[in-house]
This record gives C-alpha cells, structure tokens and sequence, in this order.
C-alpha cells in the first residue's frame, strides 16, 4: 500500500481529503489523516468562541469516514524529511509516508515584543481560543481589554466581545492610521463608525514596546488592563519553520506550481505555510486543497499530473458582530446587513459539505 498522510485536517487538508474520496481513489493507497483535534475546526470562526457567542461544538466538524482513510489523533513535534517520518509529543508511534500533504495552519507572531508571548491570549489555535474564553468569560463587570492588531481577526474579535458583553471597555491598537489597511475606506470609514458608536476606543498609530501580566505599553504609555488578545501578526507553523526547504521572506515554504516542495515533490504544502502571491485565507487554502486533490489522484495512478488553474478568490468578508459586516466581493466593496449575511450563508454552506 503507498501512504498518504495529510498532516493537518483544517482548510486546506479537508479539502484534499473530501476531493480524493470524492474522485477514484486507487485501491493500493492508504490515507493516513494527522491532527491534534478529533475534528475538523472552523477558525474563521474562533473570534466568537473566543467572545462566548458561539458554543464549541458549533465551530467543529467530523471527519469523513471511508475504508481507505485512517486517522491518528496527537499532536506533531516533528517532520524528518530525509527518512519521511513523522514524529508526535508524548507518543511514540512514528508515522511513514511516501507522499505527504502538510496543512498545519499558521502560529501568532510576536514581532521580538517582551511579554507578548507570555501575557496576551491567542485566536489563532481551538486550545488557546478556549483558553481566552475562559478569560474574557471570567472578566468582572467593567474589566478591560486591549486587543493588539486590527486586521480582519482583531476587528471581528473587538466587535464581537462588545457585542457579548456591553459593560467591558474594550480598546483596540491599530498599528496603521485607519483600521483594515488592505481594504477600500468605504470599508475602513464603516468598520471605524461602527466602533464609535459602539463606544470601543481604537488607538491608531499603535507601536507596542511591551506587553505586562497586566497591560500594554504603547508609544510611551502604559495602559492598564485585564486580558490582552494578540491579533497583530502570523508566522508559519514552527515544525515548518525548523524545516530546510527554500522560503520566502515570510518564512513560508517556495512550492512549485504543483505546491510540491522542488527538492522534494513528494511534500506538498498548502495554506498558510505555502508561499503565494495571495493573502492568506481559508477561502486560498480551500482552493490549494481541491488543486492538490486532482494533482495527487494523477501522481497516485502514476500519471503526468496537468497544471492547475489560477487561483480565483471570491472577495472576504468580515463580521461585526451578529448583524453588521463589511466585505470585498468581486472587487465590490459591501457594508451593513448584506455582507453580514452572506457571511452566516458561507458558514453554513461550509457546514453542510
Ligand atoms: C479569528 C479568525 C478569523 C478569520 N477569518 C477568516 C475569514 O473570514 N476568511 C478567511 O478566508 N480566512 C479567515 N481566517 C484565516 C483562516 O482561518 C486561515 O487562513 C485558514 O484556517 C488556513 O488554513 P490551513 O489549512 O492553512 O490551516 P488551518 O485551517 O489552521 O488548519 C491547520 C490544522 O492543523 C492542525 N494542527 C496544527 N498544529 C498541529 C500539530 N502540531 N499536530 C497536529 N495537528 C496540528 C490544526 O488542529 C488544524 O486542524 C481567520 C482566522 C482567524 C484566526
């Protein structure tokens, strides 16, 4: 039997996942499906776990079931590419692979700040999502929290915490002179209405120095507060940062056309790991995942694989809270109830496939 492993079951690898059990997969190959997590997570979504908006069991998917796919459950320390084996902490099994898809998602990056990583809380993974639930659930009635970085994840964390609790002060650091840099300013003029009226203090121009147990100093001034949530930067994963294949000036892995890793076409990466003209997203790593899924049916039945697409992404949209949002869909800037709702239908049409 050749092995399959596709290390990592989020937004790319459940697409290469559905996409091969939903194409003829050869009877002599074994796909072996590697996570830390029992279940398929819905990140995109981590901002209202995180708030208390949305129970866990909302934001998690099984995975598909089917004679040739096996799962191990544990979480991977390691990868050594020259003997293709795979390594777990606190497990022994060591798993072999003649092809490997790696979708391990991305890490915050905490930029070299003091504290940052010791004292703020964490969107980016199911575990540390509920470890800063816990948290802000936990606030007494007007506590404060500082939310550093206002990116798409930093806004939807701010707007839906306030949503939740009304009696919090939230502020939010914008390292820019207006929120959401990469979007148009109708986009920007709304999300920033939204938060004034909303009464969540946005601090522009925001240069963190470093983070305390109990709050952020920022350009000269320190700010008192009882839960720092970091939204201000990501890195690939650190099993693909020790990794010694050629990156990009994001530490990200150079892929070929194939998303193979040149020295090692065996190895393909996706998602936020795989070096791309496009921003990272689950939209871009979705669509890597159904790419890999043609090419590896033609490389599993020994065949020339042909060149994928370009990718075309649809836009992205962003929530403020339940019954506000924002988005950029087909070069079509949409703010208020409509994108909001397209948003909730995205989800659920994830939901049901
Ligand atoms: C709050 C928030 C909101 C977002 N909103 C949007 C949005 O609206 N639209 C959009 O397109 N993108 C959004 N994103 C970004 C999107 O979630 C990511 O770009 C996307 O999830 C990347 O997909 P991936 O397949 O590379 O990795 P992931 O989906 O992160 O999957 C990685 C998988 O690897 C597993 N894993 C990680 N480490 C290990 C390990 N050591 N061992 C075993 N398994 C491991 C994880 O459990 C996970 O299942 C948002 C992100 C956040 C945090």
């Amino acid at each position: 039997m050749k092995q399959l492993v596709i290390l990592g079951g989020g937004y790319g690898g459940i697409k290469v996942l559905t996409g091969l059990l939903g194409l003829a997969l050869p009877d002599d190959v074994e796909i072996i499906v590697i996570d830390k997590n029992p279940y398929h997570s819905y990140k995109t979504e981590f901002h209202t776990l995180v708030a208390g908006t949305a129970a866990e069991i909302d934001l998690r998917a099984s995975f598909p079931l089917h004679d040739q796919v096996r799962y191990e459950f544990g979480e991977v320390r390691k990868i050594d590419h020259e003997k293709s084996e795979i390594y777990f902490r606190n497990r022994s099994t060591v798993i072999t692979y003649d092809y490997l898809v790696i979708g391990l998602g991305c890490e915050d990056a905490y930029h070299g700040i003091e504290g940052a990583e010791t004292f703020t809380e964490s969107v980016q993974s199911f575990s540390k999502a509920r470890h800063t639930a816990y948290s802000v659930g936990n606030l007494s009635a007007y506590g404060k929290v500082s939310v550093v970085g206002a990116g798409l994840s930093g806004i939807e964390a701010a707007s839906e915490i306030r949503e939740s609790r009304p009696d919090l002060n939230i502020r939010l650091l914008d390292r820019g002179g207006s929120v959401l840099r990469a979007f148009d300013p109708k986009i920007q003029a709304h999300v920033s209405d939204w938060f004034i009226k909303n009464d969540v203090e946005v601090l522009h121009h925001a240069n963190v120095e470093y983070v305390e147990k109990d709050g952020v100093c920022n350009n000269g001034i320190c700010y008192v507060n009882d839960v720092t949530i970091w939204t201000a930067g990501v890195q690939p994963h650190k099993i693909i940062r020790e990794l010694p294949f050629e990156k990009d000036q994001y530490q990200k892995v150079i892929v070929n056309d194939y998303f193979q890793v040149p020295s090692h076409p065996n190895i393909y990466v996706i998602g936020d790991n795989a070096s791309s003209f496009h921003s990272p997203s689950g939209q871009l790593a979705g669509q890597q995942g159904e790419q890999v899924a043609v090419i590896l049916e033609d490389v599993l039945e020994g065949r020339e694989p042909k060149k994928p697409k370009e990718i075309r992404l649809r836009g992205t949209l962003g929530s403020l809270g339940k019954s506000d949002g924002f988005g950029s869909v087909f070069s079509q800037s949409l703010t208020g109830l409509l994108p909001r709702i397209t948003k909730s239908g995205v989800l659920w049409l994830q939901k049901r496939h």
